[in-house]
């Protein structure tokens, strides 16, 4: 198959650079789900496909050189990438060996091609009011709690038991904001 070559319009990278494709959206994504090490692994894919073929095939020992995750949890970050439609994963006959392939997929690059799982962490649902960070979907347990004589459900942070707000909307257009921006680099804390 003749593929073209990638190009682009930064002037940063013309003739003889070497540059990949990374994915914003399914690394936020995975950062917002706390799939950091499922986010390192697709980075260390990233890094290995360079425009011309979806299909990468680093070994473990590689992804393991460039992601900073042990042996034991890649196989896990890789069954995160799988459920989160992130990456398709063959195995291959070379030769006499097998290999596996991964395949970077569109929904990485997509906020709106992701599977139902990576919806999920799109967008933070609440902050929680201890630790200060954003809390998505199933980051909270619902308690019942008292508010004057009427009793109320409270939702309470799972990881340090704070009490988790809704975001307020000025922090809601701070979020829209970054992702429709999602090539910029701004800190969410
Ligand atoms: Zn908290």
């Amino acid at each position: 198959m003749n593929t073209p070559k990638t190009t682009s319009k930064d002037p940063r990278l013309g003739p003889g650079s070497l540059w990949s494709a990374l994915p914003i959206p399914a690394c936020r994504a995975l950062t917002y789900a706390g799939q950091i090490k499922a986010s390192q692994v697709l980075f260390a894919l990233a890094l290995h496909s360079s425009g011309v073929s979806t299909v990468v095939f680093p070994s473990r020992a590689t992804i393991k050189k460039y992601s900073g995750v042990g042996k034991n949890s890649i196989s896990e970050a890789l069954q995160v990438l799988k459920k989160f439609g992130f990456i398709k994963i063959s195995y291959v006959k070379v030769g006499r060996t097998h290999r596996n392939e991964y395949e970077i997929l569109r929904a990485c690059f997509h906020w709106d091609e992701f599977n139902e799982i990576a919806s999920r962490y799109k967008i933070p649902k609440g902050h929680c009011t201890r630790c200060n960070h954003w809390i998505y979907r199933d980051g909270w347990n619902v308690q019942k709690g008292k508010d004057g004589i009427a009793t109320i459900q409270v939702r309470i942070h799972r990881n340090c038991g704070g009490i988790v707000q809704d975001l307020n909307r000025k922090q809601m257009l701070n979020i829209r904001d970054q992702e429709e921006w999602a090539g910029m680099v701004i800190p969410f804390h």
